[in-house]
């Protein structure tokens, strides 16, 4: 037996197939969205297509934009010859937070996990390598996590990175193993990075 109308299924089905979203916060999310005025969940359809559509990968960094270039990536007042390397978007918007990075990111959307079958062609390593070639580059930051992905991951790019004889660092140790970087506070950030030596 079916224990709601069908709509209202399929809203629940598509909600929890989000990560972090359970079938219980998804039954709630449902209702609530079935509460709210149709203008609000028209805006609410609205920001999900529009954001879908029209959100794409800086050309420089590959982190998301609306525009060929990211705000960070067009700000000319940002040192662009050092490049911190993250796993994600949101570990960027971390870093971005503390207020006190002038440098430019680079986002490889991932890390290399043999376990998961994620190898380096998987993530947006190959653009990090042409933009060390193509730009004047003094440092490279290794910022992705500690977790053995993150670590692995921050190995092999040094490997890549060290003939080319740009500087490469790596943030000091202290995020917690396996610690998701959007969720370490501000000052541990700037203490990894403060504290990050060459590798
Ligand atoms: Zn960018």
């Amino acid at each position: 037996m079916e224990l709601y109308s069908g709509h209202i299924n399929r809203l629940v089905e598509e909600l929890a197939g989000l990560p972090g979203i359970g079938e219980k916060t998804a039954g709630r999310l449902a209702f609530h969205i079935i509460g709210m005025p149709q203008s609000r969940v028209e805006r609410l359809a609205k920001a999900l297509t529009d954001a879908r559509e029209h959100v794409c990968y800086c050309q420089s960094c590959q982190t998301f934009t609306d525009d060929v270039l990211c705000p960070i990536c067009a700000n000319g007042n940002r040192d662009h010859g050092t490049i911190m390397v993250v796993e994600t978007a949101r570990d960027l918007a971390a870093y971005e937070r503390t207020g006190r990075y002038e440098g430019v990111y680079h986002v490889l959307h991932g890390a290399i996990s043999p376990m998961l079958g994620i190898g380096p062609g998987d993530i947006r390593l190959k653009e990090l390598m042409e933009r060390l070639e193509k730009e004047e580059i003094r440092e490279v930051i290794l910022a992705t996590g500690s977790s053995l992905e993150g670590e692995t991951t921050a190995m092999y790019v040094s490997k890549l990175v060290k003939p080319t004889g740009i500087r490469c660092t790596r943030i000091a140790s202290g995020v917690p193993v396996g610690g998701d970087l959007e969720y370490i506070d501000e000052v541990t950030l700037l203490r990894a990075l403060d504290g990050r030596t060459e590798i």
